[in-house]
């Protein structure tokens, strides 16, 4: 394990909590360690209470903070005296835990303190650290771990068996703790689940976590494994983007809700997918119970998502007798399939994301408990325990904070400026994930959102636009919705001036790009969970055209007769298709303030005036016609195709 502790960055904390809070972000840093909120620390500090009588602090992390990026107001204050006390209980419910920890907190505000307090407080050291270290995890993970655990660390630790996180597990290695630790005790293990350690100070703890987790990566190194399967001859090929689809399809619907869903096609997660006894290794469980919460107990090997789907419903049904509890949906969280490699799945582009960081981590406990003996999971019956522990329960019932597009994906042409990147952000806000194509080269740069994916891409070539779907649908999964906002505006010219060339470039883009894109995006369409949507950016001048504008109003014309065409073919496969007609939207790559300010003089007018010349006197803007396209998108549009509607604050023309 590498020792990130730095004496003269550590000399600049104010004091005992500031320098818990600089080793947390240590641990937090490393993904061997913890991992999306897993793990914390504490800190006690003797403190005066309001009325000046002494009261010593326990500082313990809240639940809920990832400790990569926690502050002060991550942890939360409790009365030492009142968590001791809890371990006096031999039985209480987590619910009841929770109650009485909020209840010892010294501040009405303080976040909801971790559910492992109670271990941080019978210690009585000034500074306790836990994290989930894989190299532990690998060896517990093993037949004969408890052993090997105690025979590397003798004396110096504590180890405790298995049970469950909670009052359970605390409470256990509190009692663990308080009968057999000695003045040698710098630690406690919990097997198949991590390690807590102390010092009297959080350079202490941390460097005592150091050593204990070097010595179980020296352990694995010492019996000559190297952590990693054999990279395989042949690596990932590119996989038909239909057949990802079509899998998101069969996921979502298991799960109820369209799920974003990624493949991984890195060296290390394909090696896995591909090894001779990936059965056996892959479907006894997770390398610790809270790792179920995100990946499910066992990856679907295969795309047999229904099959995938029947055996959990079993898995819960002997495992849930005699319990009134709420089934999850049945749907996997991670696809191991010979073809595909890893793929990873989710309800949001956040769920996905831990499914794909934990199930690494999982695979890398594997790799390493099968070098010393081979992995040896905890039972079902553990595992099925944290799935359904009660405090997941209780979370089931209360509204999750999601936008009305979570789980779904946008393909926005032209996203990296004006119109497109009005549209991407509105979509974004709505929780989709969005995938931006763009003929700049930076359009990735439009925003840092892991919902959103840009790739540059020429939309006049139909291999350069079926690509760039190819990097989209295997990072989300498949297309729910199309917004064809891309566009040329070509010089003005008139007729009489005719320039093919120029007017070869605005049919190009604006007609045979606008045909090609649809006529990709059909097929994936039909594949969205939730039935396909397309909203076609047009132009005013479709109904109301202007003079030097032959190739753009032509071009754009023509592209709206296609998005009819589309409407009315697709109508039978639940695809609506629907169009805006914005005008004098000025906040684009278009209009550069010169371009303003001489349009404006043309007509006599100021640039303010001149923005509002329509019949409300408004000003339109790139967001204004994203809000209305994603509003078109969504389900208050269902009974609404091939409409067409003018955003241009009214135009007599129009009209
Ligand atoms: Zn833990």
């Amino acid at each position: 394990m590498q020792n990130r502790w730095n004496d003269e960055q550590a000399a600049t904390c104010s004091g005992l909590l500031d320098e818990c809070v600089y080793a947390s972000r240590l641990l937090g840093a490393d993904t061997a360690l913890v991992l999306h909120g897993g793990g914390n620390t504490s800190v006690k500090i003797p403190e005066r209470d309001l009325y000046g009588d002494a009261v010593d602090v326990l500082y313990v992390k809240a639940s809920g903070y990832d400790m990569v990026d926690i502050d002060v107001d991550g942890f939360s204050p409790l009365v030492l005296d009142r968590v001791n006390k809890l371990v006096e209980l031999s039985e209480l419910s987590d619910t009841a835990m929770l109650n009485e920890l909020r209840g010892a907190l010294l501040s009405a505000e303080a976040p909801t303190p971790s559910v492992e307090a109670i271990l941080h407080a019978v210690v009585p050291n000034r500074a306790v650290m836990h994290a989930h270290p894989n190299a532990l995890l690998a060896i517990s993970n093993t037949v004969g771990g408890e052993a090997k655990v105690r025979d590397l660390y003798g004396n110096r630790v504590v180890v405790v068996p298995y049970a469950m996180s909670g009052f359970k597990a605390a409470s256990a290695a509190a009692r663990a703790y308080q009968a057999e630790a000695t003045d040698t005790t710098e630690a406690v293990v919990l097997m198949n689940h991590g390690v807590f350690t102390f010092g009297d100070t959080p350079r202490e703890a941390y460097h005592r976590m150091v050593d204990i987790v070097t010595k179980a990566e020296a352990f694995l190194a010492d019996n000559g494994h190297n952590g990693r399967s054999p990279i395989p001859a042949a690596g990932p090929q590119p996989v038909d983007r239909l057949e990802l689809a079509r899998l998101r399809k069969d996921i979502s619907e298991a799960a109820g809700t369209p799920c974003i869903v990624r493949r991984h096609t890195d060296e290390f997660s394909w090696a896995f997918s591909q090894r001779p006894d990936l059965g056996a290794v892959s479907q006894q469980g997770v390398a610790t119970p809270d790792h179920v919460i995100w990946t499910k107990r066992v990856p679907l090997l295969g795309r047999d998502v229904a099959t995938y789907a029947k055996d959990y419903q079993a898995y819960f049904d002997e495992y849930s007798v005699g319990r009134s509890l709420q089934m999850l949906d049945p749907a996997p969280r991670v696809v191991l399939d010979p073809k595909f490699g890893m793929v990873t799945a989710g309800p949001d582009v956040h769920a996905e994301q831990a499914a794909a960081d934990i199930y690494k981590q999982i695979i890398d406990v594997i790799e390493k408990a099968e070098g010393v003996g081979g992995y040896s999971a905890l039972p079902a019956s553990d595992i099925f325990d944290l799935e359904y522990w009660e405090l997941e329960q209780s979370k089931l019932g209360r509204a999750r904070d999601e936008g009305e597009f979570t789980g779904e994906v946008a393909v926005v042409t032209g996203a990296n400026s004006g119109i497109g990147r009005g549209c991407a952000l509105a979509l974004l806000e709505r929780g989709a994930a969005v995938i931006g194509l763009d003929i700049n080269p930076n359009v990735d740069d439009m925003t840092d959102s892991p919902a959103y994916l840009g790739v540059p891409c020429d939309l006049s070539s139909l291999e350069e636009t079926a690509a760039a779907l190819d990097v989209g649908v295997e990072r989300f999964g498949g297309v729910d919705m199309l917004v064809a906002a891309a566009g040329l505006f070509p010089e003005s010219s008139p007729i009489s001036a005719h320039d093919p060339a120029a007017w070869r470039r605005a049919m190009a883009v604006n007609v045979d790009g606008m045909v090609q894109l649809l006529s990709l995006m059909h097929p994936l369409l039909l594949h969205a969970p939730s039935g396909g949507r397309v909203a076609v950016i047009g132009s005013k001048n479709v109904a109301a055209p202007g003079p030097g504008a032959s190739a753009y109003s032509a071009s754009k014309t023509a592209a709206n007769q296609i998005a009819r065409v589309a409407a009315l073919e697709w109508a039978k496969d639940g695809i609506r298709v629907n169009s805006v007609h914005p005008d004098a939207v000025f906040d684009t790559a278009l209009w550069t303030p010169e371009l303003l300010a001489e349009r404006a003089e043309r007509y006599g007018m100021t640039i303010e005036e001149y923005k509002r010349r329509n019949l409300m006197g408004v000003e339109i803007t790139s967001a204004a016609v994203g809000e209305v396209v994603a509003t078109m998108l969504g389900d208050i549009f269902y009974p609404i195709t091939g409409a067409h509607i003018p955003i241009d604050g009214g135009n007599e023309r129009v009209i």
